[in-house]
């Protein structure tokens, strides 16, 4: 049993900097967990705090059913790989690779490690040599740099040496790993093909793994669950679909995606008609009209942040056919005109920068937004004047005060 689980953790630095606030997370044992948010959001400080790297102010970190608030890094039996590579250049791959379990025997492979290790096993694990020798094979075969086993990290990649940095942690065979950004200096094709290594990993130790990233799509890949940051709290934590297409509040919503949900901040007016009521939603210069059962009950009459993500917005030509007003109520399809400004094709797909239709610049500027709209995109040019529209069911609705979701009537009860 590996579980950690903060409760109420905070760490605020000399200088009144509160990186971590009144933290309360459980990371399973066994459990990949992603932390993810934005640069400064106290990834790394949680990271470090479970480390004991970093000491809580306030609050409880326990591991393994264990609290370890006063317990020394070296006895918390976890592991970290840091950002960048942090190997020791002088020494060969098998070298750094034995390195942490080299010091546990307390046996030295140059005399400055006797001294400093006093001769004697640091943790009280004794490990014989051989089994130094073939955990490291081990380890070596598992990362696939078996053959690089003599050379110095020198004479490695980047994707190599990243993967002697994991070895490092691997060998050890702690109840956790603590990863922070240990893909990050890495080109995208690496990173994307280290990162399957690190699930496929992961799923063959079942160890409980702490991952930190900025990068959301990396956490939504590797991740069982993911916790989002900001500014030192966290927003939400779940499994990645769950979170993605239930966003616990704004943050969260523009935050996950690529790119991530349009928001746009509206003011609610009730209209009525011999078709039914409807909410129309102005701001940022668009004009919407839903029908009202949609509406949560929360933002009648007032202001709500509406959301959809680009991908659930198609153009006219997915529409078979024109719809009456009526038709399009019952279908609860949500239309409008847009002019598009710009279109990115990205290979498998276009984003498509929506315009108001009287908008005549591709950055608006003032109460206009874009809405981002991702679509096979084919055909389509700058300039043109093209109708979207997007199921009621897919809207999300968010608090225009405090930002967090509310729901609509309907959404209440699908
Ligand atoms: P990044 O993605 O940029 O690495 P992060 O989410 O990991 O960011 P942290 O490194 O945890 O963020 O930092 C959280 C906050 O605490 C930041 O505002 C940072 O400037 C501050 N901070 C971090 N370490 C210290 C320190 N030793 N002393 C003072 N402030 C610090």
């Amino acid at each position: 049993m590996a579980e950690i689980v903060l409760e109420d953790v905070s760490r605020v630095f000399p200088g009144g900097i509160t990186a971590v606030e009144q933290l309360t997370l459980q990371v399973r044992d066994g459990e990949l967990l992603v932390l993810v948010g934005p640069s400064g959001c106290g990834k790394t400080t949680t990271l470090r705090l479970i480390a004991g790297l970093e000491p809580a102010n306030s609050g409880s970190i326990s591991i393994a059913g264990r609290k370890v608030n006063r317990v020394a890094p070296r006895h918390r039996d976890v592991a970290m790989v840091f950002q960048g590579h942090a190997l020791y250049p002088h020494l060969t791959v098998r070298q750094n690779l034995a390195f942490g379990l080299e010091l546990r025997r307390g046996r030295s492979l140059r005399r400055g490690w006797r001294r400093w290790t006093n001769g004697k096993p640091i943790d009280g694990h004794d490990i014989d040599r051989q089994e130094v020798d073939s955990r490291v094979q081990a380890a070596a075969q598992t990362l696939g740099v078996e053959p690089l086993l003599e050379r110095t990290p020198a004479e490695l990649s980047g994707g190599e040496r990243q993967r002697v940095a994991l070895g490092r942690a691997l060998v050890r065979r702690p109840a956790v790993f603590l990863l922070d950004e240990p893909l990050s200096n890495l080109d995208a094709l690496l990173r994307a093909s280290l990162r399957s290594e690190i699930k496929r990993l992961h799923q063959s130790l079942a160890a409980t793994m702490v991952y930190v990233t900025h990068d959301q799509a990396e956490a939504m890949s590797l991740g069982d669950r993911i916790a989002i940051l900001d500014a030192g709290r966290l927003q939400q934590i779940g499994q990645p679909l769950e979170v993605y297409r239930h966003p616990a509040n704004r943050f969260v919503a523009g935050f996950l995606g690529s790119p991530p949900m349009n928001l746009i901040d509206a003011t609610v007016e009730t209209s009525r008609s011999e078709a039914g009521e409807s909410a129309v939603l102005r701001g940022g210069g668009w004009s919407v009209t839903v029908e009202q059962r949609w509406l949560p009950g929360e933002a009648a009459g007032g202001r709500v942040v509406w959301g959809v993500r680009p991908e659930d917005i198609r153009t006219n030509r997915t529409v078979p056919g024109p719809e009456s007003p009526a038709a399009s109520r019952q279908s609860g399809r949500v239309r409008l005109a847009a002019r598009l400004s710009l279109v990115e094709p990205l290979g498998d797909a276009s984003i498509l920068h929506l315009v108001p239709p009287a908008c005549n610049t591709a950055s608006p500027a003032g109460e206009n937004r874009v809405l981002l709209m991702k679509t096979d995109g084919s055909g389509r040019a700058a300039g043109e004047q093209v109708e979207v529209w997007f199921d009621a069911a897919q809207l999300h609705w968010f608090d225009a005060l405090t930002g967090r979701s509310i729901h609509g009537f309907e959404a209440n009860n699908r």
